[in-house]
């Protein structure tokens, strides 16, 4: 059991950094509480498997350190981490029977076996492995495979943390869903400290208490689901969670008006100061698509716009629009009123974000 800290950690691959796009892990501190739920969540290449074989043990960082309840624990091997960690592909010895493929960790530690057998009995439970315990792992279905993959992570409850690196990549929608719900069982169980890699907002809420997303080498918000939601820190936040992701509107202030594109918008007299006060070009609105109203007429304070497209998904529906020569997005719920292709949109002022450069600014009233 372990409080894992990254202290101004950073990792490049490449033998001569020039700029921080050579870093696959830009300089980031975090700290992963002992026995957390947790997700990291982002894009493809953004740096996820590398900050996880860092916290493994398999990399050493190239600056900065890794620590476990406050020791340096770098140069350490993963063995000596007392971690397990469990790949996006199965890793399994394919000529062991799965029984002996889940008592490996525990024989490789010396634990004795009459304390192996029930152990791996309870974890084959689990994963409901049990009727495939004296099977030559070499026959399995991937989805068996990866099973058993899983069950070496989960088999010992003496380690400090166990990572995930997408684990269910290979698996079948049907049971990566309850895949999913065993391993968030098992940690409620356990309480050991589980970190989950996936590109997958929903894999990631469905598991996770809290989510890191991550953003070119850099973890850019650590939140609940909800805050990630509600309060995005990052304009890639915004985007990537939320489904669709946030709007954002390019803006400057111009003679006492917050302006877009060329037309200005309302907005409560807080964030008209703030833009106004700011030193900063690169200045946006973030909206939403939940907080985007359509209306059928002209309406005090309201934005005319050209509906694009409507998309009918049941509980709701996803208007595209186009507004100052760029497309947004409104989420409207079931039974909303019918417009025309000429529409009037508000939002709602207690749902709007100021991102500078980037970042998420509190507007304070
Ligand atoms: P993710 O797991 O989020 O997809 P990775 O950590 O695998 O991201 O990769 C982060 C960045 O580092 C990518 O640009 C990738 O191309 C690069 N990278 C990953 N592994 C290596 C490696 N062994 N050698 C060189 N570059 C690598
Ligand atoms: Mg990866």
């Amino acid at each position: 059991m372990a409080e894992i800290v990254l202290k101004a950690l950073a990792h490049t691959y490449s033998a001569n950094p020039q700029s921080p796009e050579d870093y696959a892990i830009r300089q980031m501190e975090h700290v992963w509480h002992q026995g957390g739920a947790y997700a990291l969540l982002g894009p493809s290449g953004c740096g996820k498997s590398t900050l996880l074989n860092i916290i493994s043990g398999l990399l050493e960082p190239s600056e900065g350190d890794v620590l476990f309840d406050g020791q340096r624990v770098n140069e350490l091997p993963p063995e000596e981490r007392n971690i397990a960690q469990v790949f996006q592909f199965p890793v399994i010895y394919d000529t062991m029977t799965v029984f002996d493929n889940l008592a490996f960790p525990l024989r490789n530690i010396n634990i004795p076996g009459h304390r192996i057998t029930p152990k791996v009995e309870e974890v084959a439970e689990i994963l409901e492995l049990t009727p495939l315990l004296k099977r030559k792992a070499k026959g399995l279905t991937a989805d068996e495979k990866q099973k058993v993959s899983m069950g070496r992570g989960l088999v010992r409850d003496d380690v400090s943390a166990i990572l995930f690196d997408e684990p269910l990549t290979v698996i079948d929608p049907q049971l990566k869903w309850k895949l999913r719900r065993k391993l968030k069982e098992i940690h409620q169980r356990f309480n050991i400290t589980m970190i989950y890699v996936t590109h997958d907002q929903l894999e990631a809420s469905t598991f996770a208490d809290k989510i890191a997303v991550m953003y070119e080498g850099q973890v850019v918000q650590f939140g609940t689901p909800q805050e990630l939601f509600e309060t995005p820190a990052h304009t890639f936040v915004g985007y990537f969670i939320g489904s669709p992701g946030m709007n954002f509107l390019d803006v400057h202030y111009h003679a006492g008006e917050v302006i877009f594109a060329d037309i200005p918008l309302t907005m409560p007299q807080t964030f008209v100061d703030a833009i106004a006060n700011s030193k900063r070009s690169n200045i946006k609105i973030g909206i939403r698509p939940e907080f985007v109203n359509v209306h059928a007429s002209q309406r005090e304070g309201a934005l005319p716009a050209r509906k694009r497209q409507v998309q009918d998904l049941g509980t709701y529906s996803i208007v595209t629009f186009e507004l100052g020569g760029q497309t947004f997005k409104a989420r409207l719920p079931e039974g909303h009123p019918e417009f025309g292709d000429d529409i009037y949109l508000t939002f709602d002022h207690d749902q709007l974000g100021l991102f500078v450069d980037e970042y998420r600014v509190e507007v304070t009233s």
